[in-house]
């Protein structure tokens, strides 16, 4: 499908991170509109991920949790004490559950990011990650889309004036531990033209070619792609 000059279209992470996975995925989600049902198992780790991240966020917009922090499960626990004792200690507190608009050429790019903190003259995006496999290979281009994205918006605010002033720093509640990722200025050039690629692959594969690999076993769409 061709741009047309006169609409600005608007692209998610979601929608941008299908398609770089496979394009086929891409498909069957958002033109196909394919329904998938989660198996019980998903539907209950999403369910843990979405009340850590509402619990973080009304902590870190100072509200009382004392009665949510009680109704925790044993699991819930080790992961808000896993925050509690995280690096968000050393940090000062900018914005939490951020969500984000910016224009890149004639896109809009819309996101939401879990917390923007501040390290003196330097910004940290902070993201929770609650599920046992991540890994930063599997968040990669969410990593570019937030680092883009995050550092357009300060820039533009004044706030930052080089990309070294960025990082993003995936915590990992089960196990602990944070990953930090860096940020410079040839990456800001590589990630920008990651994203204008893959918005014009968009507008003009029809094709949509499938990316089978390894992952495809992990595949919501799998029983529906037609190249199974
Ligand atoms: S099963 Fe594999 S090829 Fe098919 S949509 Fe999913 S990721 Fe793509």
């Amino acid at each position: 499908m061709q741009n047309s000059k006169n609409t600005v279209q608007t692209y998610t992470l979601a929608k941008l991170q299908m398609y770089d996975e496979c394009p086929q995925k891409y498909k069957l989600c958002y033109i196909d509109k394919v329904h998938i049902v989660e198996n019980l198992s998903k539907l209950s780790a999403s369910e843990t991920g979405n009340t850590l991240h509402n619990l973080i966020n009304f902590y870190l917009q100072g509200m009382d949790i004392s009665k949510l922090i009680a109704s925790l499960s044993k699991n819930e626990k080790l992961l808000w004490n896993n925050f509690i004792n995280s690096e968000i200690k050393n940090l000062k507190y900018i914005a939490s559950e951020y969500t984000f608009n910016l224009k890149i050429d004639e896109y809009w790019l819309t996101g939401r990011i879990d917390a923007l903190m501040q390290n003196g003259e330097n910004y940290v995006i902070l993201d929770w990650k609650t599920g046992e496999k991540f890994t930063p290979e599997n968040v990669k281009f969410q990593t570019t889309f937030y680092l883009f994205c995050m550092y357009e918006i300060l820039k533009a605010k004044n706030y930052i004036k080089k990309p070294e002033q960025l990082s993003l720093h995936y915590i990992n509640l089960s196990a602990g531990s944070s990953v930090k990722i860096l940020f410079d200025e040839n990456l800001y050039i590589q990630y920008k033209n990651q994203i204008l690629d893959l918005i014009n692959k968009i507008n003009n594969n029809p094709n949509y070619f499938c990316n089978k690999t390894d992952n495809c076993k992990y595949c919501k769409y799998y029983r529906a792609c037609p190249y199974y």
